[in-house]
């Protein structure tokens, strides 16, 4: 029998209910349940993939070619899961179904409404995972009290009332907030926000409290006389070095056994603590530090990289390494100067010209300058225009993307990208087969030669090019069906490579990336 375990959130977003829900499923993985998770967003986009970084973070990329919320990321780091299309809903996307079928006649005359048609949808969608997974564990996007957030609750109190008990769990997190003036943590702000939940129909079993300080027992009872749950189901979320400490954080609190027995489940295997011991980083003091300038466009949102920043975490880890992260903006003035303080260079994917003359300025410093370089999609772009430029001396080579009447257009759009209408869920996308040639740079780190890599873009290298850069040591490692450059190298540098895809999704704890292990490994031979 299938079992459900909702996440809501209260008070304010980011409290990480995606991070919650997936150290949950990691427990309950570890204790031998399948478990799978699904995010539904209240928002209108069909999904976010039209959506600013500035807005919603990164946007992650699952194998199928699903531009996705990034706590898709997150459950597939925890988890070690592929996620898929069913794994992420929008509110958007749920009405586009309902309208789509009302406009095939489906509906037979009727009123097309929030209740029942909507609510229905989004219930088939709770269950997707029903025959292939002991536990699904659902996050409801978004604070209790948005509008657009309702008819997902509704949903979930619907749910509730449709099955058993012992077949739904529900957890809110919520804020906890401490007052310095009064030196208190305040527990109003969770009492309002469980009332609005009860509100709606849903009373919670379990209350995650994100705090900055102990949660002592007067408070946990506090907070459990007033929001109606047992004083062992109030658990105590501080903040942590590492979001991977959190499952043993839960586990602390007996989380897991908490769910475990309301929920009636029998765990499949004897629980150990290995995970936790592999993600505790062994302390080395004399660990090296490497330094990693990101040049990029978003500096001052570190979702926007989310994925960036769990591979470096994740390499961190591996080699008892301290990785530190400076985000510059490609278009601020004195970037080379403040390079020059860093072990390693990394360009990140990107859309639009804003800092790209920046961008192809650092590539320059760092090919020459032999400094190990990564680029990254857009990245991998500039590095093209950066070495036509300047190594194939092709004055002004551009990617049609930035100049569309460039003498040279070493980056040009893919065939079948020209006459796009709509913008959302068009690009090249997904899960592509790369094969790489031997005696390479990418060949020594991947130790294969066939690859399957994430993309997302609408421009590619422009082959007519390969040749003439292939001459001057800049080269092409890996294509898709021999004709899409996939990923470019320079010869003689200690780590210079371009990938078209995203190798960023493909980082789990333990098994980091062999292209971000190998950038850190060339940074600290320096
Ligand atoms: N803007 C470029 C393209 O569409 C790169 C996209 C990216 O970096 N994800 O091809």
């Amino acid at each position: 029998m299938a079992k459900y375990i909702f996440i809501t959130g209260g008070v304010v977003s980011s409290l990480g209910k995606g991070i919650s829900g997936a150290s949950i499923g990691k427990l309950l993985q570890i204790h031998g349940f399948k478990v799978n998770m699904i995010k539904f967003d209240p928002y209108i986009n069909v999904d976010p993939g039209t959506m600013s970084p500035y807005q919603h973070g990164e946007v992650f990329v699952t194998l199928d070619g699903t531009e996705a919320d990034l706590d898709l990321g997150t459950y597939e780091r925890f988890l070690d899961v592929y996620t898929n299309k069913s794994n992420t809903n929008t509110a958007g996307d749920v009405y586009r179904t309902v309208i789509d079928r009302e406009r095939m006649g489906y509906y037979n005359g009727s009123t097309v409404q929030v209740i029942p048609h909507i609510t229905d949808e989004i219930k088939k969608r709770f269950t997707v995972f029903r025959d292939e997974y002991d536990v699904s564990i659902i996050e409801i996007g978004g604070t209790v009290g948005d509008i657009e957030s309702l008819p997902f609750m509704e949903t979930a109190r619907q749910f509730q009332l449709e099955n058993k008990k012992e077949d739904v769990f529900s957890i809110h997190v919520t804020l906890v907030p401490y007052i310095a003036g009064a030196r208190e943590l305040k527990t109003k702000p969770t009492q309002h926000s469980v009332n609005k939940l009860r509100e709606i129909g849903i009373s919670p079993d379990m209350i995650i409290c994100r705090t900055e300080h102990i949660l002592d027992k007067p408070l946990k009872k506090k907070v459990s006389l007033f929001c109606n749950v047992k004083e062992n189901c109030v658990i105590e979320a501080l903040n942590v070095p590492s979001i991977y400490f959190i499952p043993e954080e839960f586990y602390k609190q007996n989380v897991d056994s908490l769910i475990i027995e309301k929920l009636k489940l029998n765990p499949k295997k004897k629980f150990t603590e290995v995970w936790f011991k592999k993600v505790r980083p062994t302390k080395n003091k004399f660990c090296k530090e490497v330094k990693i300038a990101i040049v990029g466009k978003y500096a001052n949102l570190k979702d926007a990289y989310k994925s960036i920043d769990e591979s470096f975490n994740i390499v961190a880890l591996e080699l008892s390494t301290e990785i530190v992260i400076h985000y510059l903006r490609a278009e601020d003035g004195g970037l080379i100067e403040k390079l020059k303080n860093y072990d390693a260079i990394l360009v990140p994917g990107g859309f639009g010209n804003r800092g790209v003359e920046g961008k192809i300025k650092a590539i320059t410093y760092a090919r020459e300058n032999k400094v190990p370089f990564l680029g990254i999609c857009l990245g991998m772009q500039c590095s093209v225009i950066e070495a036509s430029r300047n190594l194939a001396k092709l004055k002004d080579a551009n990617s049609t993307e930035f100049d569309e009447t460039t003498k040279y257009p070493v980056v040009k759009i893919l065939d079948g990208q020209k006459n796009i209408q709509y913008r959302g869920g068009t690009m090249r996308l997904g899960s592509y087969k790369a094969k790489i040639k031997e005696n390479t740079l990418a060949h020594s780190l991947y130790k294969t030669t066939e690859i399957n890599e994430r993309h997302r873009h609408r421009y590619e290298m422009n082959p007519k090019f390969i040749e003439k850069l292939d001459k001057l040591g800049f080269l092409v490692s890996a294509y898709h069906e021999e004709v899409l450059p996939e990923i470019v190298e320079v010869k003689d540098h200690p780590f210079f490579i371009g990938v078209q895809f995203h190798p960023e999704f493909a980082s789990r704890p333990m098994k980091p990336h062999p292209l971000f292990k190998g950038l850190i490994d060339a940074s600290l031979k320096k």
